[in-house]
């Protein structure tokens, strides 16, 4: 029976996360959760699943669910993930959280002897250095719930390390694939949160949507799997039924296929090496009949090259990307700022702000802070 903590509960990945540990009562228990505003969605967990501890982000939040649950032990704000972390028994920490916030809770997991299954990129994009230097030291390992990483991670079994030549991460374009730079011009939220594929959240639509996403994954790639930023390549793929590739240095190149369900991503984090049932749909490559391939347009997408740039340099660029990122993503989201001007925001970030190493947890949370900061003063004077 394996433990598992699960922060971002009440998101896709979360709720995913609770389905597949329904389908299999015998082989995991959730022992503590965090979610963020979702009060209803946590209900409805609670109603599911008996948790002891439990994080969510309002203080009056948590005060009121401490009435209804007497039983369960609150806390809040993101101090509160920590703590869950800390009163919880649990073997895997099962991280679904969105953005920056999730980079704490995957240090201290890993600082405190435990593995963790990880849906959030961003800790690796903003961190890597710092997870790898931990996960080094305190022996533990991390999963990848990411489906081109899990796809990637499966491709490998198996297989020496020292004969892979190159990773072959797929994309499928996001919503706005079939557009010009033109037409991107005036695309709506709604447009925007409508991918082809995939069933995601919001800030993820997005991010996929410019392919900000596409460009995290190459640096989430880059430090899961040890592999140079030269020899990761992205190719796109519309109908995402290959979930990414990797190439030997005979030339062989694996691949892995489903349906674009995250399900089995999160299944197999958990189960590795092992493989267990699961109640999914069946690829049916019949019915899909053909599958299509291209090079990514990288003027068309601006942010993948960026990735590739800030990757490749480090330092402290890889964390004001994602942070102005995030707050260029939630201006679009609210109607603030038009769909270009994220990757206006995002890349005029990366190019003022002063490089510097990142060797510490404050150093980070100070390049994330600048970002932020450079992000919201920009979008500010868009609204003025
Ligand atoms: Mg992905």
């Amino acid at each position: 029976m394996k433990k598992l903590v699960l922060l971002g509960a009440s998101g896709s990945i979360g709720l995913q996360t609770i389905d597949v540990v329904l389908q299999h009562p015998s082989d995991f228990v959730i022992t503590g959760i965090g979610v963020g505003r979702n009060i209803p969605v946590l209900k409805d967990i609670l109603s599911k699943i008996e948790v002891k501890y439990v994080s969510v982000q309002e203080e009056e939040a948590a005060a009121e669910l401490k009435k209804e649950f007497p039983h369960i032990s609150f806390f809040h704000g993101d101090e509160g993930l920590i703590e869950v972390l800390k009163q919880a028994d649990y073997d895997v920490l099962v991280n679904a959280l969105v953005g920056f916030t999730g980079f704490l809770p995957t240090l201290y997991a890993i600082e405190h002897g435990k593995d963790v299954a990880l849906a959030n990129k961003e800790t690796l994009v903003v961190g890597g250095e710092l997870i790898k230097k931990a996960l080094k030291k305190h022996g533990r390992s991390l999963y990848p719930i990411d489906s081109e990483h899990s796809a990637i991670f499966q491709c490998l079994q198996g297989n020496r390390r020292s004969d892979l030549k190159k990773l072959i991460i797929t994309a499928s374009g996001g919503s706005f694939r079939k557009l010009s730079r033109e037409q991107l011009k005036d695309v709506t939220v709604e447009q925007a949160l409508a991918h082809p594929n995939w069933s995601m959240g919001a800030k993820i639509t997005i991010d996929s949507a410019d392919m900000m996403n596409k460009g995290f994954e190459v640096i989430e790639a880059h430090w899961l799997f040890d592999v140079d930023y030269d020899d990761i390549e992205v190719i796109m793929h519309d109908e995402s039924v290959i979930h990414s590739m990797v190439e030997f240095r005979d030339r062989s190149v694996i691949a892995q296929m489903g349906t674009p369900d995250m399900r089995l991503p999160i299944q197999y984090a958990l189960t590795w090496p092992d493989r267990l049932e699961l109640n999914e749909e069946e690829l049916d490559l019949s019915a899909i009949g053909t599958l299509h391939f291209r090079k990514p347009d990288l003027e068309r997408f601006p942010l993948l090259r960026l990735a590739y740039e800030c990757g490749k340099k480090g330092g402290n660029l890889n964390a004001v990307m994602n942070a102005a990122n995030e707050e260029a993503n939630l201006a679009f989201r609210q109607g603030k700022i038009p769909f270009l001007m994220i990757e206006e925001i995002v890349s005029e970030a990366v190019r003022s702000v002063e490089f510097r190493e990142i060797r510490t947890t404050e150093d980070l949370l100070e390049a994330n802070n600048w970002g932020r900061e450079f992000a919201l003063e920009k979008i500010r004077k868009v609204n003025e």
